[in-house]
């Protein structure tokens, strides 16, 4: 890209300010996916084995019995922010993805991690001759089923929403469960997962010393199996299954993707997992009318630093001078994953990063406008609209010869978690947010 506004990001990124990245390294989707050799086929493997199991979880968990075992979340409009944003949609139509709502585990994690559970449970059960391939899933439901399982631990290591989806899947299956945390991993997380039965172990350090910690007492034991949040293809592809699902709720909902209607999509990261394999979908199915952004908090921007060093070097925030501190748990990442960030480097459009101050007061503004209870993290996409407008913004969409066809687009903003939060923690970042939006909201018409 010649005279990219890129120059000045590095030097506001270290200096913790927010910003907007456009990727100089992203080229055409079919380009993209031949040169990464990879094609949709272990996406719809994942989608495949997600609905294997639909009969199983719709019997361990009540409130999947009346959507099938599915768990997936709504794609709805937004009136009272397009009336915030863009009240003659000159600029597109605003969605969300309302993925806070997801049920068993409350965020984004839900697909990946619970994908993740059943690819092991169902490898233990196929060995053990319980069940054949293709056939009745149901019975991995029973007492029968459960006591081959409570032979096995399954691990993880993570700052909160992965382990309430690893530890949540895993002990309803019978599994001995066991969650390690990092420092900032918040108290009432801890909790609901003992509730449920998970052993939680708590280490002083940040997230990428508990994934360590995780790896490294799975590795010196065969019965433990240790889903890797930096590495695992197994939650790439169960994440990427969110993809195959929107495509049919926006073509439900009469929105048309195409090059003349572009779709715009934004994605609070932590480690690159979720909103990677989800991009990764979404460039399989929809191609270069598709245009992801991620967001990442201004103290934790793993994915940014790593995208704007050569190909194969991964550094971590603090190389740059930053804290990997913010009120954003689920995006508390210091060090992206290096396999996310060599899929995202040839299809990611860009990534913008936000202070806690406009984290909170999006959290506010979702709450205000359309009634929406998230997370801290989850609320990071809503700036990306607005964003998109601004100098950098308009110069993407020059480049991509989209100014024109704005009043066709769409936005999603995609809300990734919040369920589970409970009222008192929520009701209190709403304060904080309240008073941040009066002299930020993020997403005021310019
Ligand atoms: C984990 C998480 C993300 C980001 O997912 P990664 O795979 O870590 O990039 C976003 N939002 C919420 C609420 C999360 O819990």
């Amino acid at each position: 890209m010649s005279q990219s506004p890129n120059s000045p990001v590095a030097d506001a990124a270290r200096q913790g300010q927010p910003c907007l990245w456009l990727n100089p390294d992203r080229i055409a989707a079919t380009q993209a996916f031949t040169r990464l050799q990879m094609d949709n086929g272990q996406m719809l493997t994942a989608s495949d084995r997600l609905a294997r199991f639909a009969p199983v979880l719709a019997r361990l968990f009540p409130e999947l019995a009346a959507v099938g075992g599915i768990i997936e979340s709504p794609l709805s409009p937004a009136p009272g922010l397009q009336a915030a944003f863009d009240p003659r949609h000159s600029f597109g139509r605003l969605m969300i993805k309302a993925d806070h709502l997801l049920p068993v585990a409350g965020s984004v994690k839900a697909r990946g991690g619970v994908h993740e559970v059943l690819e092991f449970t169902e490898r233990l059960a196929l060995d053990a001759g319980l069940v054949a391939l293709g056939g009745d899933y149901s019975r991995l439901a029973t007492a029968n089923a459960r006591n081959l399982f409570s032979r096995y631990t399954v691990a993880v290591g993570s700052t909160g929403n992965l382990g309430l989806s690893i530890g949540i899947t895993a002990a309803a299956l019978g599994f001995r469960a066991v969650v390690h945390m990092s420092q900032d991993a918040k108290q009432w997380k801890k909790d609901l997962l003992r509730s449920r039965g998970v052993t939680v172990i708590e280490h002083a350090g940040d997230y990428a010393l508990a994934v360590a910690a995780g790896r490294e007492t799975a590795a010196k034991d065969a019965s433990v199996y240790f889903v890797d949040d930096e590495r695992s293809d197994s939650l790439f592809f169960g994440y990427s299954v969110a993809a195959l699902r929107l495509a049919q709720q926006l073509a439900a909902a009469g929105v048309t993707v195409d090059p003349e209607h572009p779709l715009f999509v934004y994605l609070p990261c932590g480690v690159g997992g979720a909103p990677g394999g989800i991009t990764f979908g979404l460039k399989q199915v929809f191609g270069d009318a598709v245009h992801c952004f991620f967001a990442e908090p201004v103290a934790a921007p793993c994915m940014l630093v790593a995208l704007m060093a050569p190909e194969g070097a991964v550094p971590s925030v603090y190389d740059w001078g930053l804290d990997n501190v913010t009120e954003a748990d689920g995006l508390a990442v210091p060090r992206a994953s290096e396999k996310v960030a060599r899929l995202m480097r040839p299809l990611l459009s860009g990534i913008y990063t936000l202070d806690d101050e406009t984290l909170l007061a999006s959290l506010y503004q979702l709450h205000a406008a359309a009634a929406l209870q998230v997370e801290p993290s989850a609320a990071a996409g809503l700036a990306g609209p607005a964003l998109l407008q601004g100098s950098a913004g308009r110069f993407y969409l020059d480049a991509m010869d989209l100014t024109g066809r704005m009043a066709q687009a769409t936005h999603i903003i995609w809300t990734t978690g919040g369920r589970l939060v409970p009222d008192a923690d929520y009701q209190h970042f709403l304060a904080r947010g309240r008073r941040a939006a009066v002299s930020r909201p993020p997403m005021a018409s310019r």
